[in-house]
């Protein structure tokens, strides 16, 4: 799947490196990075032989190449997104590791069954609901080859597993996989690292 969601059905088909259709046949922004719908302005940096930044960072954006981390500065700049802008498949993933990660390191240690039904419930909801819908699917996917239900059990065991499928999704994208322990999880989104930077 390359390093943005692409399409895993004939109603999601790319119509450049990283920009993925919706169903209505417009740019899904929820299934695609900013930097990839919306192009670099062109961008003047010598004003004797007319040469630009913009359009050779662009064709490099567009080559599919491109991440922001890896842009110069001024290119950074450029691909920040104001904040009022409705959410890159980026910030939406974010956003969601953000609640899912936090909801497990609160969860209970010994969830009532109502607790645990819920849980499952709001788990099962992504892959029918997930606004970047290539994404929701393979995640789904994914959960049918590891199901939630052994899982939410108690809050170390939900923790590992859903680390486990962010990992998978890492994996995917050629990210870093993390560590699932509950130390790992807890100073990631519950207690902070050890050396106290998060009191
Ligand atoms: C269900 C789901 C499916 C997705 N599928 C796709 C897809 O198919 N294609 C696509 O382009 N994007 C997908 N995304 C978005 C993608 O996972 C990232 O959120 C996005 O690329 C931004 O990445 P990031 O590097 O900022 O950090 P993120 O991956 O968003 O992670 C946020 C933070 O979580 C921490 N973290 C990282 N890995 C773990 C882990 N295993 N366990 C616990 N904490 C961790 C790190 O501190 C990191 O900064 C999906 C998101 C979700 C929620």
């Amino acid at each position: 799947m390359g390093t943005d969601a692409s399409p895993s059905n004939e109603q999601h088909t790319p119509v450049r490196p990283g920009v993925v259709l919706g169903p209505d046949g417009k740019p899904c922004k929820p299934c695609t990075a900013f930097r990839h719908w919306k192009p670099l302005k062109e961008k003047k940096t010598d004003g004797k032989s007319g040469s630009t930044t913009g359009t050779a960072a662009m064709m490099a954006a567009l080559a599919g190449g491109a991440t922001t981390t890896q842009e110069t500065p001024n290119q950074e700049q450029e691909y920040r997104r104001p904040a009022d802008c409705p959410p890159d498949v980026e910030e939406l993933g974010r956003a969601t590791w953000t609640f899912l990660h936090t909801t497990a390191a609160y969860y209970p240690e010994k969830p009532t069954p109502i607790q645990r039904a819920n849980m499952l419930a709001l788990l099962k909801s992504i892959p029918m609901l997930y606004a970047c819908k290539p994404c929701g699917n393979d995640f789904g996917d994914d959960m049918s080859k590891n199901p939630a239900e052994k899982w939410v059990g108690s809050r170390e065991r939900l923790s590992w597993w859903l680390c486990e499928r962010h990992n998978e999704v890492n994996r995917k994208l050629g990210k870093k996989e993390w560590g699932c322990g509950i130390k790992e999880m807890d100073a990631r989104w519950k207690d902070g690292p050890e050396d106290g930077r998060c009191e």
